[in-house]
């Protein structure tokens, strides 16, 4: 865990940002990672690393602002407009409103649609991976100043979070399922990761949380390239992120 601390700080060095900006990891007495997260189980506990991370709170906000930013640039920006059958040189565009539809050509057409790429360009296969969240009222983590960071049992680099948010949440999370075939508008979290959720987080914590705690779930879907391989272990259950933005 710290050589991963220290590896983030490294690349917060090399983008240039300053500690002051994003304070560099380092570790903390007991009684200080307690006051922080307060239901962390406190046999055996001997001290906390504490790193500091970055959370995107809008993502729909960031991108508005990016489009914006684009139009200023000279962009034009088309919405409710859905882009089909794309090649690297060429798109169809279909108005959503009214039907209408024209083709543009470039000198070069980048396939954004994340895990829906496929539907774009039937050359790209996906093979995307389910992600699912828990949330919970803050209360029930004892109101955390800090993000909790389990590791599941058994495994050496691969962990859970507990993450405060707004509104006095906590974000649990997160899997990593083999998710193949049809990609549903609304992926659903299965009742597996959840208990696999709760089984993990219940290692770290002095009071277990159960599914009455649970507030609701969601998930989403990575978009990850299909490359052919059998991708060991991932059929074996749900898996989490060595690393993770929610
Ligand atoms: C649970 C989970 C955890 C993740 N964790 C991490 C992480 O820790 N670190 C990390 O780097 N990444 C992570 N990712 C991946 C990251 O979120 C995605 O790679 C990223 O959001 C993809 O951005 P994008 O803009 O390419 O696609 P998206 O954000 O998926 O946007 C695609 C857009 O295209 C639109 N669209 C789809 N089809 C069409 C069409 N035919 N015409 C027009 N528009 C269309 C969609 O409506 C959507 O707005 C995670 C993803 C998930 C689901």
């Amino acid at each position: 865990m710290r050589t991963g601390f220290v590896a983030g700080d490294a690349l917060r060095m090399l983008a240039g940002t300053r500690s002051s900006v994003l304070p560099r990891s380092r570790r903390i007495p007991a009684a200080q990672a307690a006051a922080m997260v307060p239901t962390v189980r406190r046999d055996g506990l001997d001290g906390g690393l504490l790193a500091y991370d970055g959370q995107l709170i809008d993502d729909a906000r960031l991108v508005v602002a990016v489009a914006r930013t684009a139009a200023q640039h000279g962009a034009r920006i088309l919405t409710r407009v859905s882009a089909v059958d794309a090649t690297g040189t060429s798109v169809r565009l279909v108005d959503q409103l009214s039907g209408e539809s024209l083709t543009v050509t470039a000198r070069a057409v980048i396939n954004a649609t994340g895990v829906w790429a496929g539907d774009v360009d039937p050359s790209i296969t996906l093979r995307p991976s389910r992600g699912t969240h828990l949330v919970f009222d803050a209360m029930s983590f004892g109101n955390p100043t800090a993000a909790l960071t389990i590791p599941i049992p058994g495994e050496i680099n691969r962990f859970v979070f507990a993450m405060p948010e707004q509104l006095g949440r906590v974000y649990l999370g997160l899997t990593d399922e083999d998710a193949p075939g049809p990609v549903p508008d609304v992926p659903e979290p299965t009742p597996g990761e959840i208990s696999f959720l709760l089984d993990t987080v219940n290692t770290a914590l002095g009071t277990a949380l159960h599914r009455d705690d649970v507030k609701g779930a969601y998930a989403g879907l990575r978009p990850l390239i299909d490359s052919g391989s059998a991708r060991p272990g991932r059929s074996r259950g749900p898996r989490t992120c060595p690393a993770n933005t929610p």
